[in-house]
């Protein structure tokens, strides 16, 4: 076997996935998973876990992959991470663990992301489930959120002995990974919603629907719930726009409501009784993960879709694998191109887009080459909707209804990276409420460590 190339993954057809919603990588099996551990070295210093943000003992479970032992496998990462169906699928491997594995430097990484989703599919098959406390401390803890970081939390929160309560504002758990990510990438019945069931199974209790900062507050859950200490992971919910003319138009979208709709509401599925416009011609104005989901989303509801971005390709900020997907389905970018006004017909709905060519100056204070406008290069799109996905911000409130918890000028919660301390004691916070919109790991990370520093405050209260 040559031990420089990876085990390549099956994948659906680009012509055939373009036109449905079922997941895109097929992911390995039990022949193809076994052959790619076996290109693993188990290092004596193994560089990849450095670069896991949950640092999980990646060697020795890829040591159990090559021996069949899933359960084994499984056991390992479920130490360090609580959601590992979910990251072997979602996580940005190539910038963590893979980027640092050996492996890279003559030739492909090991496969590290596809041997976990291998891992936690197949032990999902097998009814394995991680393992639980043995003792309860009889201490309550409550979490704001049951996206990654808040799940994350949670899960290690029950293993230590604590009894958790997770308060969700939406009618399902899982944040962004049910309501953002599409199901074409990450399916909700199959994936996520049974990493949330083997949270459950810690002991840890769901209550959905419940807003905090309205339904009750953190000082309520206190002072009058028993709770001695609470865990915000609210994400970053708050889509932000341009600002340019006709942006009220409708079929004007943010990222975010778009795919909420799509992936929460079913609004894909033609029987749901919330439908969403379908489009027939869609612009996607922005370069990132979220933008590359919501035009493949639009494409899979029958639209010609262009990705307008103000840079160039180098700097799309999505991953790599993720524009290739999208290229391959027929997405056409429009590049070092941006939006400078919205057109509407008499009654209000979007009919095209003016846009400007854009050319890269000199670097900004993020290191990237600014875009700078090409004078006189405007030029329209015909369109009958338009998506803007230009990152999103924290929701205020939180913020606004607990007393003495600060927060920075971009509207973050502040906390200690260390043990997601904040500002007022007993409160902890972690994920895209802290540092704005980031990834699934690093929000994990920040569950993890908030945990480790709610145990060590609440032993020692
Ligand atoms: C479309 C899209 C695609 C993405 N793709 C990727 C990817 O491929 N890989 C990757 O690593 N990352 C990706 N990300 C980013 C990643 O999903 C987020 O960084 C991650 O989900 C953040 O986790 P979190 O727990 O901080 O917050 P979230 O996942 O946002 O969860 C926060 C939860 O808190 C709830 N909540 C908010 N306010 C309240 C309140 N007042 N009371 C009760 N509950 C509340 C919300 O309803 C939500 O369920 C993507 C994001 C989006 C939007
Ligand atoms: S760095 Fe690569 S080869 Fe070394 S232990 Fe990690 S995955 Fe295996």
């Amino acid at each position: 076997m040559d031990g420089f190339v990876k085990v390549p993954v099956r994948e659906q057809d680009a012509k055939v996935r373009a036109t449905n919603f079922e997941e895109v990588c097929l992911g390995y099996n039990k022949e193809e998973a076994e052959k790619e551990a076996l290109r693993c070295l188990n290092c004596k210093n193994p560089k990849c876990v450095h670069g896991c943000p949950v640092s999980i003992d990646i060697p020795a479970f890829i040591a159990q992959v090559k021996e069949g032992d899933v359960e084994g496998a499984y056991q390992t990462i479920s130490k360090s991470s609580a959601l590992p169906a979910v990251c072997g699928r979602v996580c940005p491997q190539e910038s963590q663990c893979e980027g640092q594995c050996v492996r890279g430097i003559k030739g492909d990484a090991v496969s590290i992301g596809k041997l976990e989703r291998y891992v936690a599919d197949t032990a999902r098959e097998m009814g394995i489930k991680p393992e639980g406390a043995k003792e309860k401390k009889g201490k309550k803890v409550a979490i704001i959120g049951s996206g990654p970081s808040g799940l994350t939390c949670a899960g290690d929160l029950a293993k230590m002995g604590y009894d958790v309560t997770i308060f969700e504002a939406l009618h399902e758990a899982g944040g962004v990974l049910v309501y953002g990510i599409p199901e074409f990438r990450l399916p909700k019945s199959a994936v996520v919603k049974k990493e949330i069931e083997n949270v459950k199974s810690l002991g840890v209790k769901l209550e959905t629907d419940v807003v905090i900062g309205k339904s009750v507050t953190i000082d309520e859950l206190m002072e009058k719930e028993g709770f001695e200490a609470v865990f915000i992971g609210s994400g970053a919910g708050l889509p932000r726009f341009m600002n340019i003319p006709g942006e009220q138009a409708m079929g004007v979208f943010s990222a975010n409501e778009f795919l909420t709709r799509s992936n929460l509401m079913k609004a894909f599925d033609p029987e749901s009784r919330t439908p969403i416009m379908r489009p027939k011609k869609c612009v996607v104005v922005g370069g990132g993960n979220v933008a590359m989901d919501a035009a493949r989303t639009a494409l899979r509801l029958g639209a010609e879709v262009h990705v307008v971005y103000r840079r160039g390709e180098e700097e799309l900020p999505a991953r790599k694998e993720e524009v290739g997907h999208a290229k391959e389905e027929g997405i056409i970018f429009d590049l070092l191109t941006n939006p400078v006004e919205i057109h509407a017909d008499e009654n209000g709905w979007v009919t095209g887009i003016t846009c400007i060519r854009m050319e890269l100056g000199e670097p900004d204070e993020s290191g990237r080459r600014s875009p700078v406008e090409v004078p006189g290069s405007e030029f329209d799109i015909e369109c009958d909707a338009v998506i803007m996905s230009l990152g999103t911000s924290p929701n205020p409130l939180i913020s606004s209804t607990t007393q003495g918890l600060d927060v920075n000028r971009r509207k973050c919660i502040v906390a200690q990276e260390e043990n997601g301390q904040t500002s007022k004691p007993g409160v902890f916070a972690g994920g895209d409420a802290v540092t704005g919109a980031a990834t699934v790991i690093l929000a994990m990370g920040a569950g993890k460590a908030a945990a480790k520093g709610i145990d060590e405050y609440l032993s020692n209260k």
